[in-house]
């Protein structure tokens, strides 16, 4: 049983075990292998903390803010879903442009396209390692601000809500910092 996680730490099982990828970096490079683990695990007594930590990193994945750039295609408001047009096929077409906020979502219809929301749920509907994938993982990470380089530092920072202060620092900590 895993004990806890650090942001460097690689994953220790799975198929991605052995390839120093930690699971933050795998959560924004093939969410859809960590929302099924999350899934596996989540019952599962012999992984209660290994479930926990997944249960976290999943919320995280799923919180992840849109980016300040993207705009609705007609009206310039933020977005909520995404267009993907296409089949498995030919191929799928997705773009950072095609995207639309709740109330433009009906002029999509005339371009055959599907809608889907925009987060890395919607990167789990499309098999890793496929071109579709590699499209909708590249949109999401314009419309995500994902990080550019996915070193395990810029994947952690990405998904680990930026620690609250606590209460207000003692004073006689603040006289040790001042000295
Ligand atoms: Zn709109």
């Amino acid at each position: 049983m895993p004990s806890q996680e650090t942001w460097r730490r690689a994953a220790t099982f799975g198929k991605y075990r052995g390839t120093k990828k930690t699971w933050y970096q795998i959560a924004l490079s093939d969410p859809g292998y960590v929302y099924w683990m999350e899934a596996k695990l989540r019952n599962d007594p012999e992984w209660a903390s290994m479930a926990r930590f997944l249960d976290r990193l999943v919320s995280a994945m799923d919180a992840l803010p849109l980016s300040s750039s993207a705009r609705c295609a007609v009206c310039g408001q933020p977005p909520t879903v995404m267009s993907i047009a296409g089949n498995a096929r030919v191929g799928y077409s997705v773009s950072p442009q095609y995207v639309y906020c709740a109330e433009h979502t009906d002029c999509i219809l005339a371009h055959n396209a599907t809608l889907y929301p925009i987060g890395l749920r919607t990167a789990a509907e499309f098999r890793h390692g496929s071109t579709d994938h590699g499209q909708v993982m590249r949109t999401l990470k314009v419309l995500l601000d994902l990080p550019e380089r996915l070193t395990a530092r810029a994947a952690w920072e990405c998904l680990e809500p930026a620690p609250t202060p606590s209460t207000t620092t003692p004073s006689h900590k603040l006289v040790a910092l001042s000295r």
